[in-house]
């Protein structure tokens, strides 16, 4: 083998891979740069050699890439959160547009002169810092056995003790501030991955960034927290001067306990506890108001969320006749946007607190025309086509033959049996809001193969400083 580990080479930086590292070439061996910008000379130290290529880590910049930026954040290249904020914005944005190019290239196998014909250019953020509206901070020991709290650095979970991150809300800090100093004072425990024992896990903070309204909840290896009111008096002592995008101030709404007591990577437990205050905090997005509780998913980012709902709402294209299923709802926030230019709209979601604020939402917002349905999309359509197609095709053609499904699901896609089943229903549009642009690439190939077009695709980026990028894609049944 040519390279060993820990061979310095300089390598000048001409690709960008999936996770945001440079690529560059070493006399014909191809080396994987963390933290190398495109553009970029290096002097890289080899981390990991394979017989036709290897990983490798900057060890000095010889001559910066145009593209290079300060990054705001010292811990950018230790925390796993922010894989390329050292790369300039607009360039970030070009980034993630070749990303989903590919993916619907190589994984979806759509010819590129389609793609080129599809394709319109990523909305980008005009502040890409302090976007995030949740934030999960993990809560451990450092090597001298300080408490502390911060974020997993990358591909492990230690923690770098850093509460005052870029993309987050500015007010984190002083409340992680609060809770630490509650746990040292009362001698309140952190859990331990390695041993499953200690109570606080992690610190939940969620910011409605129109109303100003603050959650707290804390998860914890156990079903109580001691003298808990100690706890709420920090939390309700901050002082916050910070103001909401309506002008509110913001403020501590609810404070709250999530149990987990499982030896596991999943963040939240299924039991919540109130502590102080209400269950949840609502925001308000597209005009409409939202409540969300703890275990509610709830778009990170509120600004470019509206941009990316709105693309969601033109390629439905709804006149007010339209019936609408929303696989993936969440708490409702497409379905009501929908409901309010359709004649009915149907949700699916899997999380029973996320139906309940669903609910919920339609009756605070006034919206009639929309039911939602709890349990997973792949059981719950295909169990709905079943039943109600037996009862008559004739009765209920407007809920078996919607005229639009929109899905939004986690990063890994949708499942088969609810592609096949949407194929079955032959709705006129779907529109498939993708936050995995390779996921998104793999069930299109499905949906086209079943009989769609692929009419648009544009990314939404939502996340600034990271590799993710959220798309919208509209696509029409080819004998529509
Ligand atoms: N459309 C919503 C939520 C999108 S996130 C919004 O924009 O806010 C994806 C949602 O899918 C989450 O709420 C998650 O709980 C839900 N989910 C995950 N797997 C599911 C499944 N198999 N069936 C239905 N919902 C699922």
């Amino acid at each position: 083998m040519k390279y060993k580990k820990n061979d310095i080479v300089t390598v000048t930086i001409e690709d960008i891979g999936n996770d945001g590292e440079g690529i560059g070439k070493t006399d014909g061996y191809t080396l994987f740069v963390k933290d190398a910008v495109i553009g970029d000379v290096v002097e890289a130290r080899i981390t990991k050699c394979k017989k036709n290529y290897g990983y490798a880590r900057v060890e000095k910049v010889v001559t910066p890439s145009s593209f290079r930026v300060e990054p705001k954040c010292s811990f950018h290249k230790r925390c796993g959160g922010c894989q390329i904020q050292a790369m300039r914005y607009d360039r970030q944005l070009v980034f993630k547009q070749d990303k989903i190019r590919n993916n619907l290239l190589r994984i979806g196998g759509f010819p590129a002169a389609l793609i080129d014909t599809v394709i319109e250019p990523v909305v980008g953020m005009e502040e890409p810092w302090h976007y995030r509206n949740k934030a999960q901070f993990p809560v451990g020991y450092d090597k001298e056995g300080n408490l502390i709290t911060g974020f997993y650095a990358g591909r492990t979970h230690d923690i770098i003790a850093n509460t005052d991150c870029a993309l987050g809300a500015p007010e984190n800090q002083l409340i992680l501030e609060a809770v630490l100093s509650y746990m040292r004072d009362n001698h309140v425990t952190a859990y331990r991955e390695d041993t499953g024992e200690g109570l606080v896990r992690h610190v939940l903070i969620r910011t409605g960034f129109w109303s100003g309204e603050i959650m707290v909840c804390l998860v914890v290896n156990g079903t109580k927290l001691p003298a808990a009111e100690k706890l709420t008096k920090n939390l309700l002592a901050i002082p916050l001067t910070d103001t909401a995008e309506s002008g509110a101030n913001k403020k501590i709404t609810s404070i709250s306990l999530s149990v987990n007591t499982e030896k596991t990577n999943v963040i939240m437990g299924k039991d919540i506890c109130v502590l102080w205050g209400k269950g949840c905090i609502q925001d308000t997005l597209c005009g409409l108001t939202f409540s969300i509780s703890p275990l509610s998913f709830y778009q990170v980012n509120p600004v470019q969320t509206e941009k990316l709902y709105g693309l969601a709402l033109e390629y439905a294209n709804l006149t007010g006749k339209e019936t609408v299923w929303d696989l993936y709802c969440g708490i409702g926030t497409i379905s009501l946007c929908m409901a309010k230019k359709a004649r009915q709209v149907y949700g699916v979601e899997v999380v029973p607190q996320a139906i309940e604020d669903a609910r919920e939402n339609a009756r605070v917002n006034q919206i009639a025309n929309v039911e939602f349905y709890e349990g997973k999309a792949e059981e719950v359509l295909p169990a709905f086509y079943e039943r109600l197609g037996q009862a008559g095709e004739d009765e209920n053609a407007d809920k078996l033959h919607p005229d639009v499904i929109v899905v939004d699901p986690p990063r890994k896609g949708c499942d088969e049996k609810c592609l096949e089943t949407m194929l079955r229903m032959r709705p006129e549009r779907i529109v498939y809001v993708s936050c995995d642009s390779a996921t998104l690439a793999r069930d299109l190939k499905v949906l086209c193969e079943g009989g769609y077009e692929l009419k648009k695709v544009r990314g939404v980026d939502q996340f600034g400083g990271t590799v993710h990028v959220e798309v919208a894609c509209c696509l029409q049944r080819k004998d529509s």
